[in-house]
């Protein structure tokens, strides 16, 4: 196994399945799934200074300021890099969303002494996102996410990994979703390119059943990696 951690970061638009997946092929690629929003829904329910302040931009389908989010990101990925030997690097979800982002995750891999071996996209057409995200739960214990029609638990409004309870997210409104969209399209599609370009990314057709799009990932990653298997 190479000494240099290597992450994967997995892009794609609201409801493009990115957390479903990556809870799946994250322990078969040997990564650690760090997600910014699970951070994120983490720390606004605190009654904290920082809780407050998260909760403001979140509840709105806004993006959190670069610096806090940086610093969230890096503090992560300290924790996860010590916590077992066998443990290759980190599958990124939700970061970067802006060319800024984009940039500043380079440096900070860079710094770091680590790289990334690949950027997958979930490629799902727009208009199957809204169907996606409206009947989307998620675990308010350990963050699991379910679909009250294309993923429904095995018993309703429990969480089949840990029985927590199962709720809609502050932010799957009519209202919130449009405006996350929006930035989505607007400054986070764009960084495609700068990934394309960098010879980085990974394109997998996300509008097919869940074990098929993990069966496409964790083949178009494997080879990516410095140890292919
Ligand atoms: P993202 O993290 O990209 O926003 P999620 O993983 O939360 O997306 O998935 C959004 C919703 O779509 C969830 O309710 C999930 O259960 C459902 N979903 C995920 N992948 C598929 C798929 N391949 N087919 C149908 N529904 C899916
Ligand atoms: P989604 O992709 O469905 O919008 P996430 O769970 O990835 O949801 O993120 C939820 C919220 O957390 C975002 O709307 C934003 O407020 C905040 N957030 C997550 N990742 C970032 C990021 N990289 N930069 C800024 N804000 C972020
Ligand atoms: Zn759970």
């Amino acid at each position: 196994m190479s000494d240099r951690a290597e992450h994967v970061v997995i892009m794609g638009p609201q409801g493009a399945g990115k957390g479903t997946q990556a809870a799946l092929v994250a322990p078969e690629l040997r990564l650690v799934h760090i997600s910014t929003g699970d951070l994120f829904r983490e720390v606004r329910k605190a009654d904290t200074e920082l809780g407050r302040e998260i909760r403001d931009y979140y509840d709105r389908g806004a993006l959190v300021p670069d610096e806090l989010t940086i610093r969230m990101l890096s503090a992560r990925l300290d924790e996860v890099m010590q916590q077992d030997a066998g443990i290759r690097g980190a599958l990124i979800d939700g970061f970067p969303r802006t060319q800024a982002q984009a940039e500043a995750l380079d440096r900070m891999v860079a710094d770091r002494g680590e790289r990334i071996a690949a950027v997958v996209l979930v490629d799902v057409p727009r208009e199957r996102l809204v169907e996606r995200l409206s009947g989307r739960l998620i675990c308010s214990n350990c963050g699991a996410t379910y679909h009250r029609v294309f993923n429904p638990p095995k018993e309703s409004g429990r969480c089949d990994v840990c029985g927590g309870t199962l709720e809609q997210r502050s932010d799957d409104t009519p209202e919130a979703v449009e405006r996350r969209l929006a930035i989505y399209y607007e400054q986070t599609a764009p960084i495609l390119d700068y990934y394309q370009t960098a010879g980085l990314l990974v394109t997998v057709n996300g509008d097919q059943p869940i074990d098929d799009v993990k069966n496409a990932i964790t083949a178009a990653v494997r080879p990516r990696f410095s140890d292919a298997e």
